[in-house]
């Protein structure tokens, strides 16, 4: 069995490799190669934390395995990250655990390769302005991926609290582009791609700001309860999805179904438009939303490629159960 430790992980596990491993498996789900078990989650009623399991297999990339793990938000002042996972994979041959490997940085890297495959595949090809909203430890991620998937010319940002979002300006800076901090509408009025990534639980973008032809990937909401933006931009949109069924219960879609101004029918895996099944954008003027859940299938295909790697460039260390 092979041990990746999340140093690791960072230093074999490029952008590149995560954006095509999430491609592949959102692809290999359409096609019916690859599919995620339920999903568990659980307060356990101790140090106020929630833990669960998400996981899945791909007969095409030959992974098997669950990541566990949740979130533990007395963390911070222990100096942690508060979102904590480890991924277990399993020899789908055998079944013998066959790697371990940290799942913290992998969780992002996995998460910002979501929100980049779908601007590669939906946003308009001459998007110039990106906004994010929110500022976390997952927003930095996100931009430096998505600002590789088009010629943005400028990124804008909005955070609940506006000090934070030094993280995004420096990263807009590495690029050499400029950086503004604005207010949501304007967020709204002025990007051609945007990508919510916040622990709201209120709408925080409304329909009417939003400009023709923006792609808008929504990645904070992936639990019950929380929401980034109004149901009504979700049922004027054209929707895409990782999966159709996290989408309507855990997604961000879960307020525009329970509104009934959406339905599962209406919802698009993105794994249909990577395989040409389904056209994507299908004009200049449409709104296309990603509304990205985050499946255990992702986490397992980003830590099969970090566990080759690993074990290619000889720095896993291989432990006998
Ligand atoms: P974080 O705690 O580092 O940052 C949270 C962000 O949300 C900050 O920008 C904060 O200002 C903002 N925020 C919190 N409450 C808000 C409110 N009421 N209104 C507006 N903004 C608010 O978290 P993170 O690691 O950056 O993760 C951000 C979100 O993404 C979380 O909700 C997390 O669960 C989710 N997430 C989703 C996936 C996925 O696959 N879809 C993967 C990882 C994380």
């Amino acid at each position: 069995m092979l041990v990746v430790n999340e140093e690791i992980c960072k230093k074999v596990i490029a952008r590149s490799d995560a954006f095509k491993a999430v491609e592949a498996v959102f692809s290999a789900m359409t096609k019916g190669d690859a599919y995620n078990f339920p999903v568990i989650r659980e307060a356990i009623g101790y140090a106020d934390a929630l833990y669960g399991f998400k996981s899945g297999f791909d007969r095409a990339g030959l992974s098997l395995g669950l990541k566990s793990g949740g979130y533990w938000p007395g963390n911070m002042e222990k100096g942690l990250t508060n979102h904590q996972s480890t991924i277990f994979l399993f020899n789908p041959d055998t079944g013998q655990l066959s790697a371990l490997v940290g799942g913290n940085y992998l969780t992002a890297v996995r998460t910002a390769a979501a929100s980049a495959v779908s601007i590669a595949h939906l946003a308009r090809r001459d998007a110039k302005t990106i906004g994010m909203l929110g500022a976390g430890h997952q927003s930095t991620f996100q931009l430096r991926a998505a600002l590789e998937q088009r010629k943005f010319e400028r990124v804008i940002g909005w955070n609940l609290r506006s000090e934070k979002l030094s993280v995004l300006a420096e990263i807009a800076a590495e690029a050499g582009l400029p950086f503004e901090a604005v207010d949501r509408q304007q967020l709204g009025n002025q990007s051609d791609v945007i990508i919510t990534i916040t622990s709201a639980h209120e709408p925080l973008l409304m329909k009417d700001w939003i400009k023709p032809g923006c792609h808008i990937a929504c990645m904070g909401t992936d639990t019950k309860g929380k929401q980034e933006v109004d149901p009504q931009l979700i049922a004027s949109s054209t929707l895409f999805t990782d999966e159709v069924a996290q989408s309507t219960t855990i997604g961000e879609a879960q307020h525009a179904v329970i509104a009934g101004l959406k339905q599962e029918v209406d919802i698009i895996p993105i794994g249909n438009v990577i395989t040409g099944d389904h056209p994507g954008r299908t004009s200049d003027g449409k709104i296309t939303v990603f509304d990205g859940t985050g499946v255990g299938l992702q986490d397992l295909a980003v830590a099969n490629t970090a566990a080759r790697l690993a074990e290619e460039q000889g720095l896993a260390e291989v432990v006998n159960l």
